[in-house]
């Protein structure tokens, strides 16, 4: 595989301390994008002896100034890719406070006086069940640190945007921003929502290849949790929480062990329109107060608290008719952007890298590859589609205005408790017995 010598190529990382073997398959993979998708890919091959290379558009890898929180499904994902990596991210995660609430999703409360009940009022508890997690989050920064001190960083070249993709006699060949070049038997596209290698699979002409804006936005903070307790009390500050209303949601959700709170406020747009070409904008308190005046006290002294939040123009992926074409595959957001309303896009990210580079472990040579990219979109398409379909609809939920739903307490309680089973509750590594069966099977 031929990598860029240019001085962007990564050198100042820590080195790899795990003992992690050389590598042995004779094909190399391309990775095109650095985030939690396309560092759990590339940590997955490195532990399954398969080259690769990452290509990452920005001069460092960076996360957002924001939590991010892992279901069971996400936990175990981390476990399947590599055992050193859950390690590692169990050093720094945090649990809800109270011990009692180990197993707790969230916490429901009326943010607003409505059907869900009068505001303030607990409503509903959403637990994990025994013998697995709750609500385990981490600060995006320290998790990110995590995925890339089990990379070595001759593998990664900084600042090459893949701007096109082309099928060569033995692979593909990805064309930069910068004019450069690279080749590899065959590519993954990480590249996230706004993904360039989502165009090459799908098709300009494809609508399903641009994101398309959800109709809401989400202010986020995080802020002093010791502030926040002195204002909500520990019960509130101190575990996972959502504040319900019309027309709205907040959550709020401990991290750094603790000593900070996460704060996301969803909101609709009135018009459904995003048409600023920027979908992160600072704000000032005075916006979210604008948003959120007819809540109840707990929503206002929240709001009272965030002081420069930015706003996300929430975009998600029309559905995608396949994930690869010929040597080119898409994994996480390139594949199946979705709404944050599971807590689970980066957890699917997870997965997906799991699934890829365990499938790419069966292939003999480069010829292989094909097959492989055909049965991880055969087994990770539906549950990933499912997974933007069901997020958008529990959105609506979170704001009362579930179909046949909207503030009916009983009805709201009772599609909540399921909503989450499917993503959780997730055999990977019997989804990975149907594949490898697949990919050995007899070809169609
Ligand atoms: C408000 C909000 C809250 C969320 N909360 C959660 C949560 O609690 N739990 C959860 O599981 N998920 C959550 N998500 C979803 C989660 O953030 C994403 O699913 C996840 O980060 C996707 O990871 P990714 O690596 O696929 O894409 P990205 O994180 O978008 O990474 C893409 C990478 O590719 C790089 N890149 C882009 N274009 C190119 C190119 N052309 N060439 C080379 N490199 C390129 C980018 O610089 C970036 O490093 C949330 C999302 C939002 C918006």
């Amino acid at each position: 595989m031929r990598c860029p010598s240019d001085s962007s190529t990564l050198n100042s990382l820590p080195k790899m301390t795990s003992p992690i073997p050389q590598h042995e398959k004779r094909f190399s993979i391309a990775i095109i994008g650095g985030g939690i998708g396309g560092l759990s890919l590339a940590i997955g091959l490195h532990k399954r002896h398969i080259p690769f290379h990452l290509y990452e558009a920005a001069h460092a890898f960076a996360e957002v100034g924001a939590g991010v929180s892992f279901g069971p499904n996400s936990l175990r994902a981390m476990g399947l890719v590599h055992p050193v990596l859950l390690e590692r991210y169990m050093e720094h995660v945090t649990y809800n406070a109270t011990p009692s609430k180990r197993h707790t999703w969230f916490d429901y409360y009326a943010g607003m006086d409505s059907g869900l009940g009068k505001a303030e009022e607990h409503f509903h508890e959403l637990t994990t069940g025994e013998g697995v997690l709750g609500m385990c989050c981490t600060h995006r920064a320290v998790f990110l640190d995590q995925l890339v001190s089990l990379v070595p960083s001759e593998t990664v070249s900084f600042k090459k945007r893949a701007v096109g993709i082309e099928e060569t006699s033995n692979g593909v060949r990805i064309i930069f921003e910068d004019g450069s070049e690279g080749s590899a038997s065959a590519a993954v596209g990480c590249d996230g929502v706004k993904s360039n290698v989502r165009k090459w699979v799908l098709g300009k002409d494809d609508p399903a290849s641009y994101p398309s804006f959800t109709g809401r936005y989400a202010y986020r903070s995080i802020l002093p949790t010791d502030q926040a307790a002195n204002l909500l009390g520990d019960e509130a500050a101190r575990n996972s929480v959502m504040w319900i209303g019309k027309q709205g949601h907040i959550l709020t959700i401990p991290i750094e062990k603790g000593e900070l709170l996460n704060v996301v406020a969803y909101k609709p747009k009135k018009d459904g329109k995003w048409d600023d070409e920027r979908w992160v904008l600072s704000r000032d308190r005075k916006h979210v107060e604008d948003d959120y005046a007819d809540w109840g006290d707990s929503v206002k002294k929240i709001v009272s608290l965030m002081e420069k939040p930015d706003v996300w123009a929430i975009f998600d992926h029309p559905p995608a008719h396949t994930y690869y074409k010929g040597r080119t595959c898409l994994s996480g957001d390139a594949a199946h952007a979705s709404t944050p309303h599971h807590g689970a896009g980066a957890g699917m990210a997870i997965e997906d890298a799991y699934i890829m580079a365990s499938l790419l472990a069966e292939v003999e040579d480069e010829k292989g590859i094909e097959d492989a990219f055909r049965v991880f979109d055969f087994v990770r398409r539906p549950r990933t589609q499912r997974l933007v379909n069901s997020s958008r609809e529990t959105g609506k939920l979170l704001d009362c205005e579930g179909e046949d739903i909207g503030e009916d307490r009983e009805k709201w309680i009772a599609k909540m408790t399921e909503s989450h089973r499917w993503i959780w509750e997730k055999n990977l590594e019997e989804d990975l017995e149907v594949a490898i069966g697949v990919l050995k099977g007899p070809k169609a």
